[in-house]
């Protein structure tokens, strides 16, 4: 049983950095967890921790259900993949795959049986006799992969494995690492900062900034009820639509106020009316994604649930487009969580102006267009400016 705990880990550095905080993680047998998070978050410690490259200052670490917090590297049943692929330049692939097991004792003939089934597995039978410089990077990653697996390790462990890689190769080696990891069996904890290799990959997906856990969900979930401003600005591309805004209420009826307009809270929003009015006449931030807002006269929104905008650019994607406008609206008081995306166009102005994306899949909507969007039902998010948790019951 390849099951991986963590309970209450905290990892202090000697220069007093702690990358780690009181976290606690239970990954399932043959699991694939993705660990997400911006750069310096605590995710390669975590990992390394795990595989007992660097120890702990408080906390236990279960493999398999043993405690292995004390255990040296080699006693603890991971294997792991790092970055660069590292193969041994002078050694042929079958030695290379071999090596992953060159300590184990085992009888030549069991080695070769080993090495030829892992090397069908990945599919590099014919490539035995190869060198590495003799293979392309996908073949070079699945023979580090291989070296890996064939010591049939419980838990599978793998930081960045494609960040080296092209964009085309970096889309089918994932791919091939979710079929590996099935077909294998074997636990996963998958590390990378790239919210689309998280989504794509996971079969859940835990989202890490300073050290602390913020969210562990699965993907979709992740995706549409993220529970604070981090994990909402974080995943999703391009990133969830942010504003300040002002909570109403009027007639017995809950609004939410931003960019001069007043959308009706019960049209746009699954948030208990109750959690609601405690907000009332208090400042909010309202997160939409750019799918959730459509051209209204597609569908018919409510009354209520619709934003008049001025179109400025658009932007094709494949059948869809992507239709661009500025808010009248502070993003964010503080900091921005939206920080860690790439821009999406270098010639956007550089000031935080507060720009939006609806995404649109008709041909309207062009620069210079007044229209109005309607908000999917129940789709509009509303979070809490101070603590950053959204609001619900
Ligand atoms: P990246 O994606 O950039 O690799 P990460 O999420 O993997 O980042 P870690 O490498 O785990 O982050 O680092 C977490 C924090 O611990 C960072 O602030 C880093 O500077 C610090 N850190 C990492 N290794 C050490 C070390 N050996 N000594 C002191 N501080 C360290």
């Amino acid at each position: 049983m390849g099951t991986v705990a963590l309970d209450r880990v905290t990892k202090t550095y000697r220069n007093g950095t702690v990358a780690i905080r009181s976290l606690s993680l239970a990954i399932a047998d043959g699991e694939l967890f993705v660990l997400l998070g911006p750069s310096g978050c605590g995710k390669t410690t975590l990992l390394r921790a795990v595989a007992g490259l660097e120890d702990v200052t408080e906390g236990r670490i279960l493999i398999a259900g043993q405690d292995v917090t004390e255990l040296r590297p080699k006693d603890r049943d991971v294997a792991m993949v790092f970055q660069n692929y590292a193969l041994y330049p002078h050694m042929s692939v079958y030695d290379n795959i071999a090596f992953g097991v060159q300590s184990r004792r085992l009888k030549k003939a069991e080695v070769d049986a080993r090495v030829r089934r892992v090397a069908a597995l990945l599919e590099v039978d014919h490539l035995l006799k190869r060198k590495p410089r003799m293979l392309s990077g996908g073949e070079q990653q699945r023979v580090a992969m291989g070296r890996a697996i064939v010591r049939d390790p419980e838990v599978f462990l793998m930081d960045e494995p494609l960040s080296n890689v092209d964009a085309r190769l970096r889309l089918q080696l994932r791919a091939e690492i979710a079929r590996i990891q099935k077909d294998v069996g074997v636990t996963m904890l998958y590390v990378t900062h790239d919210q689309t290799e998280a989504m794509t990959l996971g079969d859940r997906v835990g989202v890490m900034r300073d050290g602390i856990l913020q969210q562990v969900a699965a993907p979709g979930d992740l995706y549409r009820n993220p529970r604070n401003l981090f994990v909402a600005g974080f995943v999703g591309s391009p990133p969830m639509n942010l504003a300040e805004a002002t909570v109403e209420e009027a007639d017995g009826d809950l609004f939410v106020r931003f960019s001069g307009q007043r959308i009706r809270a019960a049209a746009a929003t699954s948030t208990p009316r109750e959690a609601l009015r405690a907000y009332a006449w208090r400042q909010v931030v309202v997160g939409i994604r750019p799918e959730d807002l459509h051209l209204a006269a597609a569908v018919d929104a409510p009354e209520g649930a619709r934003l008049r905008v001025a179109i400025e650019r658009r932007e094709t994607i494949g059948p869809d487009a992507y239709l661009h406008f500025g808010v009248d609206a502070p993003l964010l008081l503080g900091r921005d969580p939206r920080e860690p995306h790439e821009p999406i166009d270098e010639s956007w102005p550089a000031e935080r102006r507060n720009v939006w994306i609806a995404r649109s899949s008709t041909g309207a909507g062009g620069p210079g267009d007044a229209v109005e969007l309607g908000i999917r039902s129940g789709r509009m998010l509303l979070f809490d400016p101070r603590t950053g948790d959204v609001i619900e019951g």
